[in-house]
This record gives C-alpha cells, sequence and structure tokens, in this order.
C-alpha cells in the first residue's frame, strides 16, 4: 500500500487489467487522465523545446526565498489566481514543490517547532485525504504525528490543522474545527478551482497549497505550489526541500508555467469569438455531465446515495451554481457495510472509507477518469440490483 493507493489495489492493477473477460474499473486512485482530451484538442498551443544546454544550473532565482523557483513560472502562478479569483497573491511568497505532496511536508517541517519536548499533533476533520495520516508518519519524524480526527482532538497545546477545501473525499467546503489558540493551519486547495466548486472568494491564508495536478490534470508533471504569508516559514518550507531534493526541476516548472499560461490565455480570450471556451468552462460542463449522470444511476437504483450540495454563486463563471467534486463520495445502502468489498465483487476499485477516517460504508470513487472508463463505470453500476 503507497500514499497513492490503497490496500485494496496496487499502482499495476489500473483499469485495462481483464479478469474473466470483464474489465476491472480501477477507480480508487485520483488521475486526471479526464483532462487528457482536452489537451490532445489544444494541440502544440503548450508544447516547449528546451535546448540541452539551458535549464542546467541548481539555481532559478538567487534574490528570491524560493531561489530554485522559476521566475517565469511564479509570474503565470499570479496571473492565474487574479484570472480566477481563487486566492490572493499579493504579500505571499511563493514556494514550488514536487507536486503539493512535498509541498505538505515541507510545511509540516516548517511550521513545527525544532526544539520541542514532543512532536506537534497534525489533525484534520474526517472524512480527511487519506494519505496525510501516513504522509506525516512515515518517517516517524519527532517533529510531528498524526492525531487523527479534529473534531475529537482534545489535546492542550501547539497543533496543526489540515483543512482541504473543497474536501478529498466528500467534496464539501470546508474551515477550520478547533477553536484553540495555538494551532497552525495548512489550507490544501487542490480543488478549489471552478471546474469542481463554486469560487466564493479568493482565499487569504497563512500557508495554501496548490497543484496543478487537479488544475490543469498534469499530475505527472508533480508541481504543486504554496503561496506563504510568513517570510520565516516560506524560508523554512524553502529549506525543507533544499535538503530533500536540492530544488524543484526547472523543466517541469517551465512545462507547468506554458500550461497555465495557456489556461489563463484561455480564460481572458473566452467570449471574444463564436465557440471560445475557457478551460474551466470546458471541464466544468464534462464534471456537471458527469455528475448528473451518476445522480441519475444512483438514484434509479435505489443501492446507493450520495452527498447533496447547495448551490453557491461563483465569481468566476458569474451565477449560482453546484459543486462537482473529484470524486464521489458513494454510501452502499440495504445492509451493506463494506461498500469498498461490495463494489470489488463488481469489479469496480473504489478506496473504502475506513482509508479516510470514516465508516466502510463510504467509498470514494474518481470522476476523472478518461471517458471511455467513466462510461463503463456508470454501466456496471447500474446493474448492481
Ligand atoms: N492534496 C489533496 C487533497 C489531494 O487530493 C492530492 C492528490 N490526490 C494531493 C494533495 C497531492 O497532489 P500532488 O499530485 O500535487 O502531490
Amino acid at each position: 500500500s503507497t500514499p497513492f493507493s490503497s490496500s485494496s489495489s496496487s499502482i499495476g492493477s489500473l483499469s485495462e487489467v481483464e479478469d474473466g473477460g470483464e474489465k476491472i474499473i480501477n477507480l480508487d486512485h485520483g488521475d486526471p487522465t479526464m483532462y487528457e482530451s482536452y489537451w490532445q484538442k489544444m494541440g502544440e498551443k503548450t508544447t516547449i523545446v528546451i535546448p540541452g544546454w539551458q535549464s542546467m544550473s541548481y539555481f532559478s532565482d538567487i534574490k528570491c526565498v524560493c531561489w530554485f523557483l522559476e521566475p517565469e513560472f511564479a509570474k503565470q502562478v499570479v496571473r492565474l489566481h487574479k484570472v480566477v479569483g481563487n486566492a490572493a497573491t499579493e504579500g505571499r511568497h511563493i514556494v514550488v514543490g514536487t507536486g503539493s505532496s512535498q509541498l505538505y511536508l515541507a510545511a509540516l517541517f516548517a511550521l513545527s517547532p525544532q526544539e520541542a519536548i514532543e512532536p506537534m499533533s497534525v489533525i484534520s476533520a474526517a472524512p480527511y485525504y487519506s494519505s496525510y495520516p501516513s504522509m506525516t508518519d512515515y518517517q516517524k519524524s519527532g517533529l510531528h504525528k498524526w492525531a487523527g480526527d479534529a473534531r475529537s482532538f482534545n489535546k492542550l497545546g501547539p497543533y496543526i490543522e489540515l483543512i482541504t477545501s473543497p474536501n478529498n473525499p466528500d467534496g464539501f467546503t470546508r474551515h477550520s474545527v478547533i477553536n484553540q489558540t495555538g494551532g497552525a493551519l495548512i489550507h490544501d486547495l487542490a480543488y478549489y478551482w471552478p471546474q469542481y466548486t463554486p469560487i466564493s472568494s479568493p482565499a487569504d491564508n497563512n500557508l495554501t497549497l496548490f497543484t496543478v495536478s487537479k488544475s490543469t490534470g498534469h499530475a505527472g508533471m508533480r508541481i504543486g505550489w504554496a503561496l506563504v504569508k510568513d517570510l520565516e516559514i516560506a524560508r523554512r518550507m524553502t529549506k525543507f526541500i533544499e535538503l530533500n531534493t536540492i530544488g524543484v526541476s526547472k523543466d517541469s516548472q517551465l512545462r507547468a508555467a506554458k500550461v497555465l499560461e495557456a489556461v489563463t490565455d484561455s480564460c481572458e480570450q473566452a467570449g471574444s469569438s463564436k465557440n471560445s471556451e475557457s478551460f474551466f468552462e470546458a471541464s466544468y460542463r464534462l464534471m456537471a455531465e458527469r455528475w448528473q449522470q451518476l445522480r441519475g444511476v444512483v438514484n434509479s437504483s435505489g443501492r446507493f446515495s450520495l452527498p447533496e450540495f447547495s448551490p453557491a454563486f461563483c465569481q468566476f463563471h458569474g451565477q449560482d451554481l453546484q459543486p462537482h467534486p473529484a470524486f464521489a463520495w458513494l454510501k452502499c445502502l440495504k445492509g451493506v457495510e463494506d461498500c469498498e468489498s461490495f463494489l470489488r465483487g463488481h469489479k469496480i476499485l473504489t478506496r473504502g472509507g475506513k482509508h479516510f477516517g470514516a465508516s466502510p460504508q463510504y467509498v470514494r470513487v474518481s470522476m476523472l477518469d478518461r471517458d471511455e472508463n467513466f462510461r463503463l463505470f456508470l454501466k456496471r453500476l447500474s446493474t448492481i440490483r
């Protein structure tokens, strides 16, 4: 079992595996392959060529606290947040990471006191992202320790609370649940993008994490970024990445910059000519269609239920909209106690509730797989009686 997979399936058992003629549908991972077709249609728009002599130095900008941050990547991050309106960037330090996963570890390092007698408690309200517990504890650090569900946390003293909004796995908007001083907050806003959830206002937190994995779908680039208010915290996060990987691939940063530039351009040009649609309008449409289809199947089967969301005003789209999360938090009804095993019996691989600190009656289903696999999933689900 890796932080990226539940114990029920390994990275190797992806969707192509056949079992007795019936294809195994693997929706355990949040692999964003749904976005491939959009980027295929964009053709050469995001192609970059890097000559052999370029990007050779370890250093990108020695005047910047994050000295391995490519200025072009930083510029495109600021531009994108401005056009989407999902985060304030003024007066923030940008720290780039090998995915937001590395930045999560960097943030734990930076926020934990170096001289403390005991490790800092790390908490998040259940159901929480299944990788947090293992990522927090796998190195058995003396700095920090996973302390479980934030709602039942009753220890006095310093803590780090993780706030994932919209939440992985259930898609709901979240705020801090601890009303105590001495806490540091990490806001993981991997899914705070207009295709998934209404953008209510620009995020204005001390430490916010974003990733290309879920915003544009380029998980394989392994690029994330943190917006950090405090200079000393940004410095310590940078130090962690220096100790860990001596920086972040420049090739990936340059490629990410190009992709973000194309996304922002698509937003600025949307509506300027017939059929011109922004990246977020196109992906919103796809998510809305998938959710409508899934709700249709779930409602007519009577064997499952899904969370219900309230519409809210989206500043980006300029209208009231429903959330369409990247995962479906599906509940098995009719006395099924272990939904993951039940669906595995129908050759559908999902991640069970216990990985998220929740009941095994729930499973998390990725909504971001390729069309063919998603269609097959709906068809298979509709045959379960
Ligand atoms: N945070 C959340 C809430 C996620 O769902 C994921 C990806 N599953 C990550 C972080 C990790 O993203 P990255 O690919 O940038 O490391």
